[in-house]
């Protein structure tokens, strides 16, 4: 599966977050520090395509596809010098595939901010220097054992030492991410190897308060930084939504209307997650189950159907695919197939997200 950290300073609302998207229940508490451990929860991706789907083929169940998220506290100014729980979290981190940087955008007094006032500048900063000096560690330990091989003429120990010395180094030195630098095709697994952690796509959570969508000075500076970087910012209210999380379907449906919102915003948060992994949705829909499966944009037919099991890729023959638009103009895989919108694609298919899939397989 695919894990998205969730990082920020303490105090910004990651748990209530990370509480509202799993449910999970550890209680949020108006002290740093208080989530210790990280949290891990699997969410469902909403996805309306799978609801229409189903209704047509009215199956005995429905399985959406999910995304993991985990709550890593514990960083603060200094965690990259094992400050606070900064080993810890750092570890925490390099499991993951993408990053969820929650910054603080509502004033509250009854809510202490660890630097005693709210400047999303300042704390976006403080938490991309932390990870920007601890990839600069990894990057100057790196330097140091390669330089001994590159002497002894070892070729991928000199490209090593010339990517590290020329590029990575001299960037972290800026406290800048290594995800703003190009590579080409012979420095990316080089780069990889490295297990940085400002490599990771990141996306920033402007917490704000309830009237705080518009005309907040604070997300617009969240804004303008994200901008700067080309990063996605996903605007939420995360104690609203830690209540609408509470509530039954129609009472929220109710709720959601009140506030002028068509979805809770968690959707937007999740959907922004699979965005930020460059991920895309497929469909298998049989009369047992109508199921939504998770692949890497790009990914083959074979690669597809390893998602589902790894037989199903070894065995391949041919996939049977109808794109999602086809299969509910024409009212299903009959439909599309008198309509002649029924595929039989090899190994090489490229998959489109919506596409919906049977596959043929040797056992
Ligand atoms: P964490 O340390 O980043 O995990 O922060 P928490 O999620 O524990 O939140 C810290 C405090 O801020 C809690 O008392 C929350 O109820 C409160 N809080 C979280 N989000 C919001 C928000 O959007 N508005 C307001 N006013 N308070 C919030």
């Amino acid at each position: 599966g695919f894990k998205c950290g969730i990082v920020g300073l303490p105090n910004v609302g990651k748990s209530t977050l990370f509480n509202a998207l799993t449910r999970a229940g550890i209680d949020a508490e108006n002290f740093p520090f208080c989530t210790i451990e990280p949290n891990a929860g699997v969410v469902p991706v909403p996805d309306p395509r799978q609801r229409r789907i189903a209704e047509i083929v009215k199956p005995q169940r429905e399985v959406a596809t999910t995304m993991e998220f985990v709550d890593i506290a514990g960083l603060v100014a200094g965690a990259s010098k094992g400050e606070g729980l900064g080993n810890q979290f750092l570890a925490n981190i390099r499991e993951t595939d993408a990053i969820a940087h929650v910054v603080r955008c509502f004033l509250d007094d009854n809510v202490i901010h660890v630097a005693n006032r709210v400047d999303p500048r300042s704390d976006i900063e403080v938490i991309n220097t932390e990870l920007a000096l601890a990839d600069l560690e990894s990057c100057e330990k790196q330097l140091q054992k390669v330089q001994r091989t590159a002497k002894g003429g070892d070729k991928e120990a000199i490209a090593m030492k010339a990517l590290l010395e020329n590029r990575l180094l001299p960037h972290l030195n800026e406290a800048l991410p290594v995800r703003s630098l190009a590579f080409d095709d012979s420095e990316r697994p080089l780069v990889k190897n490295l297990q940085l952690l400002t490599v990771k796509p990141t996306m920033y959570i402007a917490n704000v308060d309830e009237n705080g969508f518009e005309n907040n000075p604070l997300l617009d500076t969240v804004n303008e930084l994200a901008a700067a970087e080309g990063a996605i910012v996903v605007a939420i209210c995360n104690k609203l939504e830690s209540e609408i999380v509470e509530l039954e379907d129609e009472e929220r449906m109710e709720f959601l209307a009140d506030l002028g919102m068509e979805e809770p915003g968690l959707d937007r948060v999740i959907r922004a997650g699979y965005q930020l992994l460059n991920l895309q949705t497929y469909f298998t829909a049989g009369v047992k189950e109508v199921r939504a499966w998770t692949v890497k944009v790009g990914a083959t037919a074979p690669e597809a159907a390893a998602v589902i099991h790894t037989d199903f890729q070894k065995g391949f023959i041919r996939a049977e695919v109808i794109s999602y638009q086809d299969f509910i103009t024409h009212n299903g895989e009959q439909g599309a197939k008198d309509a002649g919108r029924w595929r039989l694609e090899g190994k090489d298919y490229i998959v489109q997200d919506g596409d919906v899939i049977h596959f043929r397989f040797n056992v």
